[in-house]
């Protein structure tokens, strides 16, 4: 196993998002192709944010997609596996708590006292004088007498980090190449809450750091947190990880990719029916590429094609009809089984089978097997297969335009030709199609394209004659002889 360690790190104060969807992703095909270790770590000390219920998710969430983890929660959630746990930010905090007491200690950080109305105020100052907010350093040098005196009246204090005021911090980003940052312009920051909790910044380094994390991919968003984490990496003696910030997901009207958006979290990507595999292979090209025009990959593709030499750095446009495209792609790669595995609840849902009718699941197998690519996502199964399995199907208004008294008359013969065929099959209903057409002197259309409609309610569509082999005699011939038309 090599020595590359990544993690992902949500917050479970929400669903998994394509956003975050994606960061996993890469971690996961960065680890999966360097075979090292993917880490899944939840970040819930924000008491009041933090669910259950959204962990829940979030673990739901990654399972579909197939981004299994080899450190972090169960698959329940219940509990840790992997030798740097608990993999819950909720149960770390007698770590937290001993770094924070070492940053004391070792004079790294200090207790600042200052009131929410004192940091108002130098708040408003620095909006006065056209500064970042920057706390202005006052709790830095208090003396221990200075610091009896605020504690004996009663006030509370945070734990701040000292940071550098001279020189500057850099990183090599993977994404962004060298960054520098002048390191007057990171405050000190807040380590430890006034209720004890850690900050997101101090409570992710503690942890990256015990858990060995090589690589950090994570948002762009976080890129002015990198200054403080890699200064605290530097100063508590943890090998610092590369990093490297993916551009954000922006939605079709340049703005963050947000609900607005429709669809916008994993489970409802799930819930309408995409497959996981498109989905990973739409959000692999949000922000990567391949280096050629490819852009449907198998996930196995992925995890070997993957590069982090190939992250884009400008902003990645989420495209629903890109995405729908790759889902269709993704539908023609399954086998027929696996088709069949997918669409078969969807019928019994839209109440078209029961689910334990066998016949008509294999008689399901065989509709899709003559639509074929026609299916383009797995939604379409009720509409496009529901002349199958009942006589409540929709009629396409121009087919049913179409379809006039000459046409219905032509159906009336078709039927009887229809019920005197034997061994009814795609064969022998094209020959007695075409028998009938050269007796009336028509051309095969002029009986064809009435017949799809009057058996199917639809103007295009496989060959009709597996329509009608499909759809079965007794059916086609009550259909010839009375078609449904528009009321
Ligand atoms: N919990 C943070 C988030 O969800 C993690 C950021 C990081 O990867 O460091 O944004």
């Amino acid at each position: 196993m090599s020595s590359i360690r990544v993690r992902f790190a949500p917050s479970p104060t929400g669903t998994l998002h394509v956003g975050g969807a994606r960061t996993a992703l890469f971690n996961w095909l960065y680890a999966r192709l360097q075979k090292g270790v993917f880490v899944l770590r939840i970040e819930d000390t924000d008491q009041e944010r933090s669910t259950d219920a959204s962990t829940q998710q979030i673990l739901r969430s990654m399972q579909w997609l197939g981004l299994d983890w080899d450190e972090g929660p169960t698959e329940d959630g219940a509990d840790s596996r992997g030798d740097h746990g608990p993999y819950f930010q909720s149960q770390r905090r007698d770590k937290y708590d001993e770094f924070a007491a070492r940053l004391l200690q070792e004079n790294l950080a200090y207790p600042c006292y200052c009131t929410p109305d004192e940091l108002d105020a130098m708040r408003q100052k620095a909006k006065a004088e056209k500064r970042d907010f920057g706390y202005d350093g006052r709790c830095r040098d208090l003396s221990h007498d200075e610091r009896k005196e605020r504690e004996a009246r009663g006030r509370t204090s945070v734990l701040r980090v000292r940071t550098p005021d001279e020189g500057s911090i850099r990183w090599t980003d993977i994404v962004h190449g060298d960054m520098e940052i002048a390191a007057d312009t990171v405050e000190d920051w807040v380590a430890v809450k006034g209720d004890g909790f850690p900050t997101y910044n101090f409570a992710a380094v503690v942890d990256d750091g015990l858990m060995e994390i090589s690589h950090v991919l994570r948002g762009d968003d976080h890129i002015s947190n990198t200054p403080k984490q890699i200064h605290l990496f530097r100063e508590l003696g943890f090998r610092i990880p590369k990093f490297g910030h993916m551009p954000m997901i922006l939605g079709s009207d340049g703005k963050r990719l947000s609900k607005r958006h429709g669809a916008a979290s994993v489970e409802e990507f799930r819930d309408e029916n995409f497959l996981s595999a498109a989905l990973v292979n739409y959000l692999a090209l949000l922000g990567w590429s391949p280096g050629n025009d490819q852009e449907v990959f198998t996930v196995q593709q992925l995890t070997k094609k993957f590069s982090l030499k190939r992250l884009n750095h400008s902003a990645a446009v989420f495209d629903p009809e890109k995405l729908a495209y790759i889902n269709a792609e993704h539908l023609k790669l399954l086998s027929d089984k696996q088709r069949l595995a997918m669409a078969w609840p969807i019928l019994v849902d839209a109440g078209l089978a029961e689910a334990d009718d066998g016949q008509a699941r294999a008689k399901l197998g065989q509709v899709l097997k003559i639509m074929g690519a026609r299916v383009s996502h797995l939604n379409d199964v009720p509409a496009y297969c529901a002349a199958y399995f009942s006589d409540d199907y929709e009629l396409d208004a121009e087919a049913a335009a179409e379809f006039d008294d000459e046409a219905q008359a032509h159906m009336a013969k078709l039927a009887e030709a229809m019920a005197k065929v034997e061994g009814f099959d795609a064969a022998s209903a094209e020959a007695a199609l075409r028998a009938l057409a050269d007796e009336l002197g028509l051309k095969a259309g002029q009986l064809i394209h009435p017949a799809r409609f009057a058996v199917s309610g639809q103007k295009v569509g496989p060959s009709v004659f597996d329509v009608l082999a499909t759809v079965g005699q007794e059916r086609v011939v009550q259909r010839l002889r009375a078609p449904r038309r528009p009321a």
